[in-house]
């Protein structure tokens, strides 16, 4: 009991309430006693502090039980506003939530031209400027940005360290948290998928739960309790770079016969290039950018073309591997599919990872995991990017988040 009471003063009871009312929802204080093991008196002191905060507000009904009627807690869907922007090979993607994960805005503009880390900050600043002003939120009730995009990522600095971005002289987040006097972070898009799928799923954290993440690159993340396993650095998961073929292909990580260098996006595009009269056929054009020929390839794949559907298969397969190497690494119970590259033939994909957990994963005669897609792969890492911001805000004590502050 005293132990539990010592805990009780840290963020981590306030981050475990807060968790249990987002997965939860509507839960009575009666029922975070129970499910917590914390006192009574530590769940009302938490749970006043939260609806002074405006984190968390009663939903004005109650549950009749044999004493008192119970009133029964939410979160408060406008307590703030995450702002999260995806950096897509030709695309920036900036997408509004509010604390329970709803979009309330979204914008998709195209990458700067220019390749420097002045053109990027501008780009940055200039949409997340637009996109506040244009819904008219209060500066104040935007509890932050996050920038989010291909990894490595260097959290403490606050910037990318991905083989040809070059990182801003001060970090990206500082200086655009300097211009936009708002908290920026960066991280890496499979990371903040990660978080969103989990947060806007509603997971409960009792699972142990898995993202397996595909844009230009493939990356993943795990939750567990209720936090995102970070490692040292902040760069966890990278699945993309197990090898799968000894002595392959280079990759640019260092290593040779890396997962990508097979399965992801624009490999398959190069490869539907090679194949006699495919890209003809599809109207796959020489200049059309990677990530658009393989959505015209899976699309292709979808409907049935059979040269496309090899191409996906053989890659689908491949990524079956990756995906049981993190299920049997992790002991994962729940695995979501996210991002650019599964929007289009994501249930191909689904289908194969499944079939392949069905026969092959070492505890398939103990528990079943669920494999799901992403409602929205497309926008899933923008999305998880607000959702960082505002677990960071609302929870604090979830994990080593690390928000560079103006001034
Ligand atoms: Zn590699």
């Amino acid at each position: 009991m005293a132990r539990r009471e010592s805990a009780a003063a840290g963020p981590g009871s306030r981050a475990l309430v807060v968790d249990l009312i987002r997965s939860s929802g509507p839960i009575s204080r009666v029922e975070l006693v129970k499910a917590t093991g914390l006192t009574q008196p530590t769940i009302s002191n938490i749970v006043r502090r939260l609806i002074d905060d405006g984190v968390v507000r009663e939903t004005g009904d109650t549950v009749a039980t044999r004493g008192k009627p119970r009133t029964l807690l939410v979160i408060n869907s406008r307590a703030a506003y995450g702002v999260g922007i995806h950096l897509g090979d030709s695309t920036l993607t900036c997408v509004v939530t509010d604390t329970r994960g709803g979009t309330v805005g979204r914008q998709l503009v195209a990458a700067p031209a220019g390749t420097g880390p002045a053109d990027l900050t501008d780009a940055l600043a200039d949409l997340y400027r637009d996109v506040t002003r244009g819904l008219g939120l209060p500066p104040r009730s935007v509890a932050g940005m996050a920038v989010v995009g291909p990894g490595p990522v260097d959290v403490v600095r606050g910037d990318f360290l991905a083989p040809g971005r070059r990182p801003a002289e001060q970090g990206l987040a500082r200086e655009l948290s300097e211009r936009l006097a708002v908290p920026v972070l960066v991280d890496s898009d499979a990371s903040a998928a990660t978080v969103g799928e989990f947060w806007g799923r509603q997971v409960s954290r009792e699972r142990t739960f898995g993202c397996l993440y595909m844009n230009a690159g493939i990356g993943s993340g795990v939750v567990l309790d209720g936090s995102l396993h970070r490692g040292a650095s902040s760069n966890a998961g990278k699945v993309g770079h197990v090898a799968v073929v000894r002595d392959g292909e280079p990759c640019p990580c260092g290593n040779r016969g890396c997962l990508e260098q097979y399965a992801a996006p624009h490999v398959l595009a190069a490869r539907a290039r090679t194949v006699p009269g495919l890209a003809d056929r599809l109207r796959i054009r020489p200049d059309d950018p990677a990530d658009r020929a393989f959505d015209v390839l899976a699309r292709a794949a979808v409907y049935g073309d059979e040269d496309a559907r090899a191409l996906l298969d053989e890659a689908a397969d491949l990524l079956a591997d990756g995906a049981l190497t993190l299920v049997n690494l992790w002991d994962l119970d729940t695995l979501v599919l996210a991002g650019p590259g599964f929007a289009v033939a994501g249930s191909l994909y689904v289908a194969a990872i499944r079939r392949r957990l069905g026969e092959r994963a070492c505890t398939r005669e103990v528990h079943a995991v669920d494999v799901g897609l992403s409602s929205n792969p497309r926008d899933s890492a923008a999305i998880g990017g607000a959702a960082l911001v505002l677990q960071g805000s609302v929870a604090p004590g979830h994990g080593p988040l690390v928000a560079a502050r103006a001034g």
